[in-house]
Parts: C-alpha cells; sequence; structure tokens
C-alpha cells in the first residue's frame, strides 16, 4: 500500500490564520523547532496509480499540487484520484469536496446520515452532481468491508472498513435533524486493507479508547491517531475560554486517560499522531512533550510524508 500524508494539522492548520499562540507566532517569525503543518489529508493506493482521499481537507488543492503522484496523466481532465472516503462531516473534513467539483468522476463514500447532511441539507454540494456520472456517492454501513472503486468501477486492491465511534454531529447540523440521524453515522474510524493483508488505520477524531478499539487496533500496522490536543483544557487555558478537548470528541494526549497511556501496551503498529492543533506543545520538537512521545515510540507525522506499507 501507498500512504501519503498530504497534510497532518488539525482543522484551521498550523499556523491558524487567527491564532497568535506562542506556537503560531514562532513560526511566523522563523523561529519555531518544528514544522508547520496543513489540514489533516490521506491519500492511499494500492498501486500507485488510482488514489482515494481519506476526507478532503479545505487544502485539498495546494496538497494536490505538490504531490506529482496525484496529477493529471493520461489526457486532459483525468485526475488519478478515483474517490473519497469521508468520515464525517466535519467542515476540515468534507470542504475539500466542493474544489473537486470541475466534473471528475468520483466516488464518495459516507454514510447515510453524512450523505443527507451534505447533499440535502447544504444547496452548495449540488455542485458535485450537476452532470450524471459525476459524484457517484456509495453508502458506507458501518463495520461492514467494502472494496474502494472508482465511479467506473475499477479499483487499485484496496479494501475499506468503518468502525463506528461515540460522537456527535458537527455543530452546523442543527439539534432537530441531528435527532433524527442514525448516532453510529457521525463518526467513522476507517480501516484500509490491501492484498497482502497489511492494514491502516485512520483516526483523526477518537472522543474516547474503549476495549473494542484497542483490540481493532493490534491488528493494524500502520496507526494515524487523534494528535489534536496535548491536555484536555488546552484551548481554555491559551485562548481564555472554550472548550474541553473532550468536549470537542478528541481525547487528549497526554493524562491517565490520555492516548499516550491508553495504546501504550499497543505494540504491533508504527503509531503516528496526527490532526494536530496548532495550540498543541508537541509539535515544538525541543519540548519535554515532544521528547515524551518519542519515547513512548510515537511519532508526528509530517506533510509529505510517503510511506510504503
Ligand atoms: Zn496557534
Amino acid at each position: 500500500m501507498h500512504v501519503k500524508v498530504l497534510g497532518s494539522a488539525a482543522g484551521g492548520g498550523f499556523p491558524q490564520w487567527n491564532c497568535g499562540c506562542r506556537n503560531c507566532a514562532s513560526v511566523r517569525t522563523g523561529s519555531f523547532p518544528g514544522k508547520a503543518r496543513t489540514q489533516a489529508q490521506i491519500a492511499v493506493s494500492g498501486d500507485g496509480r488510482l488514489w482515494f482521499l481519506l476526507g478532503a481537507s479545505p487544502d485539498l488543492r495546494s496538497q494536490i499540487e505538490v504531490s506529482p503522484e496525484l496529477h493529471p496523466r493520461d489526457g486532459v481532465r483525468k485526475s488519478p484520484i478515483a474517490g473519497v472516503v469521508v468520515s464525517s462531516g466535519d467542515l476540515d473534513h468534507v470542504l475539500g469536496l466542493l474544489l473537486l467539483r470541475e466534473l471528475q468522476p468520483l466516488r464518495i463514500y459516507a454514510t447515510p446520515s453524512i450523505r443527507r447532511i451534505l447533499c440535502e441539507d447544504n444547496d452548495m454540494f449540488a455542485m458535485l452532481n450537476r452532470v450524471s456520472g459525476q459524484a457517484l456517492w456509495t453508502d458506507i454501513v458501518p463495520a461492514t468491508p467494502f472494496s474502494l472503486v472508482g465511479a467506473d468501477g475499477n479499483g487499485c486492491g484496496l479494501k475499506c472498513e468503518t468502525l463506528p465511534l461515540p460522537s456527535r454531529y458537527p455543530a452546523y447540523v442543527g439539534d432537530h435533524r441531528a435527532a433524527g440521524l442514525a448516532p453510529c453515522e457521525a463518526l467513522q474510524g476507517t480501516i484500509i486493507e490491501d492484498k497482502s493483508g497489511k492494514r491502516l488505520a485512520y483516526l483523526p477524531a477518537v472522543p474516547q479508547v474503549g476495549d473494542d478499539l484497542l483490540e481493532q487496533l493490534e491488528s493494524i500496522d500502520l496507526l494515524f491517531f487523534d494528535g489534536t490536543f496535548w491536555s484536555d483544557d488546552e484551548l481554555i487555558r491559551i485562548q481564555g475560554g472554550g472548550q474541553t478537548a473532550r468536549q470537542m470528541g478528541h481525547i487528549a494526549v497526554s493524562s491517565a486517560q490520555g492516548s499516550l497511556h491508553r495504546l501504550a501496551e499497543l505494540r504491533r503498529p508504527r503509531k503516528v499522531f496526527f490532526h494536530i492543533n496548532n495550540t498543541n506543545p508537541m509539535l515544538d520538537e525541543s519540548s519535554d512533550q515532544y521528547r515524551q512521545i518519542q519515547a513512548a515510540g510515537w511519532q508526528l507525522a509530517e506533510d509529505g510524508w510517503n510511506i510504503q506499507l
């Protein structure tokens, strides 16, 4: 399996346009001991020719331009991007779909609830279905494996399975609408498997790590895991108000209930923190927090990584 990390930051990117936190400010002065990052985006391929996107970030256009393997070839208007797996309705995960509206045939996998939110409640998404054969929306049934294939039915040898995670619908979905949607369709963890049985898990938002999820992760070779916040009250301390990480649907990295501790016994996968918020102190490669995650066997995902599984 070919895995390309196009972006590794949480929503807003790093630095974030309106943020003057210590991290963002020092990136702008060129003195930050770490790397800037665009918004979370991964692409996968089984053969190196046909690619599938995991989510569609608002930075997708520039992310594609710096990735030669995703450039059009074999003719005009022929992108090697065959489809998108949508695992939540979060804006930083779906806004990029609107950037793919130029009549490229695409398969878009999403749960029926996410498809209804996007296509029935948000008229702009009709731009993805201006002509027949443009976007082929295909239902994800949680926990049911399926082959990844483009709109023309061709695949590249990858299978996908999603795990429903306990979460709620994004804030732009009204309470009345959310009450009519299936709770198990709000957020999926995504597992991609190639023909040789190598498995990637893509989990940019994990509200909590239950024993069942831990068990699933024992079979994973490459884990991209929610690295949004270091601590539960990170945003409140830095901004002077707001929500906790848990309220925003993210398990923190640190603390007794945090992901470092909860996933410490997980031996098989290569463990990579992904979807990292600009406020997270572990972005600073001279920090204690960065040393802690390294000592625990974790890496921080970086834009531009190419991984061969
Ligand atoms: Zn910041």
